[in-house]
């Protein structure tokens, strides 16, 4: 459907779970997060009735998300559903892939389009520091899985850090060399467990470019700007949510793992779903989307939202 200010929003990310197995020090406290009782979490039954209602006014994608999807029970359950859901035609996923071996053949089966991976440097050292004991071989299987089972076109979703990951650029680029990975960097946002980050942490996204002169610009994709290095397979995108908002071209809202919609990442605008159903829940998915904010206030000095991406669901 069309917001107040002719945007078409046809794009819903559901939080399946706000857990994860993993503490990456921009998103999770190192001690992890309070289990919410299983009763405050949106059942799979709910979750098939959301993508319902949303559907029914012009949703067609919807991407699962956290917290970790593939620590949630039942997440092959929940892809089945809203893969099944009349009127949606695309079902993604953001995982950090480490558990991808063991899902990635049922998921694609279950429904599951594609898969968006997060991984911030190849680094095996820096990977356990910046997700606090992960590993990156971990990852690697987990992207050979998707790649085996057709859960593509991968992108590769880098959070870049000021003094934390800014060697790591140029290998990252590196794996858009001899196949299609998108491999996407975005400004980290001062939301949640880095609100408080001293500021030479985010750093613009141009560093990029600093880093490898030989990315040529080549368009646009949504809200990352792209670039190749000639004869490369794959594409690396720029994403710049403090630098450049891109309120302008959004056209998603989310809904988080204990069932509240929120129209923009950002602002701490929250409308609760859960109890409500048909007619009355497509109202209040409609109420929200058409009152999606114009634009978020975000900077380097902070967010509106009062909670971090893990609750939200980037
Ligand atoms: N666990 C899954 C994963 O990491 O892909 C899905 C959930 S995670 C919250 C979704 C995305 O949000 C990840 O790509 C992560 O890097 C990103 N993210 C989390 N906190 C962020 C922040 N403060 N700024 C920018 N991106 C962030
Ligand atoms: Fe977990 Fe993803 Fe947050 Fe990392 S970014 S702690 S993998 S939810």
């Amino acid at each position: 459907m069309i917001d107040h200010y002719g945007r078409i929003i046809d794009y819903l990310r559901i939080s399946v779970t706000d857990l994860c197995n993993l503490r990456c020090i921009y998103c999770m406290p190192e001690e992890g997060v309070k289990k919410l009782r299983h009763g405050d979490i949106l059942s799979v039954e709910e979750i098939e009735e959301i993508a319902a209602a949303a559907a029914a006014l012009g949703i067609v994608k919807i991407r699962l998300t956290g917290g970790e999807p593939l620590i949630r029970g039942g997440i092959l359950d929940i892809v089945r559903r809203v893969a099944h859901t009349p009127g949606i035609r695309e079902v993604a996923m953001t995982t950090n892939a480490t558990l991808l071996p063991r899902f990635a053949r049922k998921l694609k089966d279950a429904g599951l389009t594609r898969v968006n991976i997060s991984v911030d440097t190849m680094d095996p050292e820096r990977y356990r520091e910046i997700t606090r004991g992960g590993e990156i071989e971990d990852v690697m299987r987990g992207i050979r899985a998707a790649v085996d089972v057709g859960l593509t076109p991968i992108k590769l979703n880098a959070v870049l850090m000021g003094g934390i990951n800014e060697e790591n650029i140029r290998p990252l680029i590196k794996m858009t060399e001899d196949a299609d990975f998108r491999v996407r960097f975005i400004e980290v946002m001062p939301i949640g467990e880095c609100s408080d980050w001293n500021k030479e942490r985010f750093v613009s996204i141009e560093k990029v470019l600093d880093e490898e002169p030989a990315l040529r610009y080549s368009g646009t994709d949504g809200v990352s700007k792209l670039y190749r290095k000639d004869g490369s397979k794959g594409s690396v995108g720029l994403i710049s949510p403090i630098s450049n908002h891109f309120c302008p071209a959004c056209n998603k809202v989310r809904v988080t793992s204990d069932g509240m919609l929120k129209p923009c990442l950002h602002s701490a605008e929250e409308i609760p779903l859960r109890g409500l159903h048909g007619e009355v829940l497509i109202a209040a998915i409609r109420n929200g989307i058409l009152n999606k904010p114009l634009k978020h206030e975000l900077s380097r000095d902070g967010s509106e939202s009062r909670r971090g991406m893990n609750a939200i669901g980037g």
